[in-house]
């Protein structure tokens, strides 16, 4: 009985370990180590959450607890599989091409790997496919990989991320796993980015932290790109004005974007970001830490139904944005619905 509680008490210390690297995401961590020690990893995988949040990071984890050659203590980090997967050099773990002018990924690609998925793996016990930034792709496609998903092939996992698992197909939807990723708290991302960037001084790191709401992603691109800020300042005043009751301030906020489709988007996700925030804190009554007023004002003013609908209208607006609709119609079309969701 001793030996059996040490063993397991080993075990659960070293899978920790596994996926120690990755910060905060306690509950999406416990439940991705319960798949993986249970050896019961779903066969298609939602990793969903703003850009900087560690999607793709966190797929790698998982995609060499799939492949990794130890039966225990999965992904070990040291095995050829883990390594290889580490330089994504690993032939069993794949990232499809994307292309076209939406740089997302067409049928005749998801038709390539459902082919190749039916083939057996070269090295490992499982095959992995990556899919990344889903949000954009086309229902051609969304309606291809569907085919693949309704009958799965033996050993093959398909990992896909996304902003928001809402931008895909409700079927596709409802045959995946979906895990979502969130914000850490503050004092964990100041830790994580202190040990990684000694040179960089606390207050600098602390300020990004904050304006990034535990966003370590993009706190580390905060500090490493003057624009970012200035978008993140511009977000903050749109977000600030959505539940003004004057259509005109919301208009005038998002002037400034009309002329720059990459700012725009980055703004939009920006938003997405506050609102989210705002919801956890109108759900739960507990907010990330996070100092800035404008997570309380839309929090106080708005129902949580409120935010979710506004959350799907800047959605629907960010992948306009990508299929190279006129942006001040874009503009003025969100100002509108907006301003019908809350008033
Ligand atoms: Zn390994």
């Amino acid at each position: 009985m001793y030996l059996m509680w040490t063993s397991l008490k080993s075990y659960k210390r070293e899978n920790n370990m596994s996926f120690s690297s990755f910060i905060g995401n306690e509950a999406a961590k416990s439940q991705i180590e319960s798949f993986i020690s249970k050896d019961k990893i779903p066969h298609a995988i939602i990793l969903e959450g703003a850009r900087g949040l560690g999607k793709r990071t966190l797929a790698k984890l998982i995609s060499k607890a799939c492949v990794c050659e130890k039966t225990w203590e999965k992904p070990c980090g040291k095995c050829i599989h883990c390594k290889k997967v580490d330089r994504e050099v690993h032939p069993d773990v794949i990232y499809p091409e994307k292309s076209g002018a939406l740089h997302t990924y067409n049928i005749e690609t998801i038709r390539e790997m459902r082919e190749d998925a039916y083939i057996i793996a070269n090295e490992a016990q499982n095959k992995v496919y990556v899919l990344t930034e889903v949000d954009n792709m086309g229902i051609p496609a969304q309606n291809a990989l569907l085919k693949i998903l309704e009958e799965p092939p033996a050993n093959v996992i398909f990992i896909l991320t996304c902003i928001s698992s809402m931008n895909l197909l409700q079927t596709i939807r409802s045959r995946m796993q979906i895990i979502s990723l969130v914000p850490v708290h503050f004092e964990e991302a100041k830790l994580y980015i202190r040990k990684k960037y000694k040179e960089l001084p606390d207050a600098k790191i602390d300020e990004a932290v904050k304006i990034s709401y535990g966003n370590i992603g993009l706190a580390i691109e905060m500090l490493t790109s003057e624009g970012l800020k200035e978008t993140i300042r511009i977000a903050n005043d749109i977000a600030s004005v959505i539940v003004s009751p004057r259509p005109f301030e919301l208009l005038k906020a998002t002037s400034g974007l009309i002329s720059d489709r990459k700012k725009f988007k980055e703004v939009l996700n920006f938003i997405i970001i506050f609102l989210r925030e705002a919801l956890i804190l109108s759900y739960t009554g507990k907010s990330n830490g996070c100092s800035y007023n404008v997570i309380n004002e839309l929090a106080n003013n708005l129902s949580g139904k409120k935010i979710i609908d506004i959350i799907e209208e800047i959605n629907k607006t960010v992948i306009y944005i990508d299929q190279n609709v006129n942006l001040t119609l874009l503009s003025s079309n969100l100002c509108i619905n907006l301003q019908s969701i809350v008033f």
